[in-house]
């Protein structure tokens, strides 16, 4: 399998690439008061950057708060060298720059046991309700071939690889739901 080291050109490209397309036509925040957005009580909620991704960020940002993570300690796969990006918003971001996560909730990559791709609803158990997810919303077809392209080039760094399959095999281990993401 091809191995890269995602630069900065890549990041900006994706950036780029993922700007607009949203998971439906209408604002999906309306449907539950920017549920994913809301900072957690106690601070317990925040998004891993990819490897390379803080390239995007001058850390002086002041809606986002900075934490270093060892990748041993936080179950992240062998091939991951620290630190570990760990951001948290304030709940309002510059849309253009928020974190590659952010774009593609409520979607997530899902490698079959052949290396195949499959985008899926998230199954990651969190503190709020995702409309879109409990109902299975049928997505908008151009933000599903967004998300797409963008974990093509992400797979092709090797961690990043690890990391979903390690994810998609504990998935299958724990029965949650592979569920494929149907187009509107
Ligand atoms: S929780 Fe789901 S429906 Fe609500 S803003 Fe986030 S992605 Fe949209
Ligand atoms: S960075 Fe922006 S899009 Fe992401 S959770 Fe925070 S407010 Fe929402």
């Amino acid at each position: 399998m091809e191995n890269i080291k995602l630069s900065s050109r890549i990041y900006r490209h994706l950036y780029n690439a993922t700007a607009n397309p949203t998971p439906i036509r209408k604002n999906c925040g309306e449907l539950c008061g920017r549920a994913c957005c809301r900072p957690a009580p106690r601070g317990e909620l925040g998004i891993y950057l990819f490897p390379g991704e803080e390239t995007m960020f001058s850390r002086r940002e002041n809606w986002l708060t900075w934490e270093e993570h060892d990748p041993v300690e936080h179950g992240f796969p062998v091939s991951w060298n620290e630190p570990v990006y760990f951001v948290r918003c304030s709940g309002s971001c510059p849309r253009e720059m928020r974190p590659l996560a952010c774009r593609f909730f409520p979607l997530a990559p899902h490698l079959n046991r052949d290396g195949s791709l499959r985008l899926i609803y998230e199954t990651l158990d969190l503190p709020y309700r995702c409309p879109l997810i409990t109902s299975g919303t049928p997505l908008e077809p151009r933000f599903i071939n967004m998300v797409e392209t963008a974990w093509e080039i992400l797979l092709r760094d090797r961690r990043i690889g690890d990391l979903v399959r390690e994810d998609s095999r504990l998935r299958e281990e724990n029965g949650l739901p592979v569920q494929v993401v149907s187009r509107a």
